[in-house]
Parts: C-alpha cells; structure tokens; sequence
C-alpha cells in the first residue's frame, strides 16, 4: 500500500541542513500528491499533538538557516514502549501513514520501534558529529568542520602574534572526525582523537619541540571532544616546552551557522529520497552515502554496524604537521 499522508520531524541534536531536508520532504511529497505534516520538538511533538499542516509555503526561507525550524527535543517519555504506542496511536488518530525522522542514531531507534508499532519510518542522518556507523556522511557535519576551521584560524592568529600554543577541543563526542578534519584543515601540530591511542610525549611534546628546532614558534593541537582533559592537556605542553598555552573550547558555536552547500544539497537529496521511499511503501529504513551515492539500508541492521575510522587521513594528519 503507498503512503498517503506523511510527517516530518527533527530530533535529538540539532544540525545546519536539518531545514533543507524538512523543506525538501515537504515539496517531494506535495508533487508527489501527498499530504504532508510537520512536527514540532521531535517524537515529543507526536505525544503532544504539536502537528500542522505544511504546503509549498510553510517551508520557504529555511533552507539558508542553521538549527531546526521544527524544533527539536530529547523525549523521555517516547523513549518507553507506551511512549512509542502512544505516538503511534496519535498518528494513526491522525491518518499519517509514514514518518520521517531527521536525527541521529537514537532518533533511528526510535523510527524503528515506531515502525514496529504498525508506523512506517524512514531516518535521514543529521547530526554534525558524523558518528552514524552506516553512512560515511551525516547532515551537518560539512557546515561544523567549516564552523571550526574559521574560529581556529582566528585563533591561530593571535597565537602567532604571541609564540603562543593554543588546545582547541572541537565537538564529535566520541568520534573524531571532526577533529582530524579541521586538524588538517589548520595545520595542526597534534591531533588527538578517540579512536587512535596516543603517547603524549612522543605524538604532543616532542612533535612541538622538533617544529620549534625548525623556526616554528606557534602551535595549534586540535583535541577531539571525546578525548576531553584539554586544561590539563595544556598546562603539560606549557611545563614542558616552555611554551606559553592556552585552551579554548568552540562548544556550541559548531552546531549553528548557516549550512554550507554541501549540506543543503545532501540535505535536498536525501528529503527527496525519503519520500520516494515512503510513496513506494517501503519501510524501517535509513539513508546513507556511500562516497557521493545514496543509498538505503535496513535500520536494524543500519544500527548494528560497527563505525570504521580513516586511519589513513589520521596518518596523513600526522605527517603534514611538523
Ligand atoms: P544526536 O546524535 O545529535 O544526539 P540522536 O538522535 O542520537 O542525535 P538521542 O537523544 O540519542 O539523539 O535520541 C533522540 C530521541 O530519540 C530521544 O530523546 C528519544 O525520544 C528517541 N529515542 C532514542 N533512543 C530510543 C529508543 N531506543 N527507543 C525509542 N526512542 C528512542
């Protein structure tokens, strides 16, 4: 049976190019003739009945901007199975015969226990960490790489100005993607990051001591959030290169922005996708790219896969920096 009446929602953490993935899910199924709903604060919003209606309209003016134009939420009372029951019920009071949710891996499982419960999902990845095992690329993460890369060149500034070493933890929880990225991207002395063990003395302290023997006076070493200790971090490289450190965290300011035009395309793509899937009545499934192809998988299985890191570009990383 092909899908009539559609939702949209956005959780968990939010992410750049969320708003071109809820614009684009919008407009594919109005062309493709169906109804389309909008809701407000992720699985909350099915509790709640925050639903509204969307036409071509609803969506105009988002795609430019960073953070969820539909809200989003971490839902505690979704997360049980009368939560996702109740939810399923409220969407079935309503006619909406599929969902589809813009999120990262908590927000898969939920889709698949809605899906469970008698409501076909399809889960888009959105998250700047880019920590979905499944897909080599996740909305968001393009825009917070790019966030980083200009605030550490600033700070890479004022660290030349003084001889100074400046510690910049980026975000990623415990994946290190953006770090080892945006460690590139500045010319990182070190970056440290949770998939590869490191020995502080050899891949930090003595790292800034070889580049200083060459002329070098002023250091950045990105830190991955998942590594976390940055103050400590610092005061050791101060104690033993003499060097005067400083720690800067970026923190939030790498969830927002607006998205760059990789995210909104992928974000557009994968909108598209999701809908052709719901309208072809296919259901639990997850969109993922594979180098510039999307595709799709089966959640569960999507949910079980281990995430492989690029140890290749870590080696790279190391090696450019002296
Ligand atoms: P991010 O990676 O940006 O934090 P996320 O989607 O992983 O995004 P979570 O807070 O893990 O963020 O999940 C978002 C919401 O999805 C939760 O608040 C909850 O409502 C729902 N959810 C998470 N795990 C489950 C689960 N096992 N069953 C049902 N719902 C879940």
């Amino acid at each position: 049976m092909s899908t009539k009446k559609i939702a949209v929602l956005t959780s968990g953490g939010d992410a750049p190019g969320m708003n071109a993935a809820v614009r684009a899910v919008v407009r594919t199924a109005i062309s493709f003739g169906m109804e389309v709903y909008a809701v407000r604060h992720g699985y909350n919003g099915l509790l709640t009945g925050e639903v509204e209606k969307m036409d071509l309209r609803s969506v105009s003016n988002i795609i430019q901007r960073g953070g969820t134009a539909l809200l989003t939420a971490r839902s505690p009372e979704y997360n049980t199975p009368a939560g996702v029951k109740k939810a399923a019920d409220k969407c079935r009071e309503m006619g909406i015969d599929g969902v589809v949710v813009v999120g990262g891996d908590g927000s898969f499982r939920g889709a698949r226990d809605l899906t469970g419960a008698g409501i076909p999902c399809i889960g888009i990845p959105g998250t700047i960490d880019n920590d979905i095992a499944c897909t080599d690329y996740t909305i968001g993460y393009d825009t917070a790489m790019n966030t980083a890369m200009e605030m550490i060149d600033k700070i890479r500034e004022t660290t030349e100005s003084h001889d100074r070493c400046n510690v910049v933890e980026v975000m990623g929880r415990r994946c290190g993607d953006i770090a080892l990225n945006t460690g590139i991207a500045v010319g990182a002395i070190s970056t440290l990051v949770p998939e590869v063990e490191y020995d502080f003395e050899k891949d930090v302290i003595e790292r800034i001591k070889k580049a200083q023997e060459t002329g070098k006076h002023h250091f950045i070493v990105v830190v991955a959030e998942g590594i976390g200790h940055v103050e400590e971090i610092c005061k050791k490289i101060e104690a033993a290169t003499g060097i005067e450190s400083r720690v800067t965290i970026l923190g939030h300011v790498q969830r927002g922005g607006s998205p760059t035009v990789h995210d909104r395309v992928v974000a557009s793509r994968m909108g598209y996708y999701a809908v052709e899937l719901l309208r072809d009545g296919k259901s639990n499934r997850v969109l993922a790219m594979k180098g510039e192809d999307i595709i799709d998988l089966d959640i569960t299985e999507a949910l079980d896969m281990p995430r492989v890191f690029d140890e290749k570009l870590y080696k790279i990383s190391m090696e450019l920096s002296r």
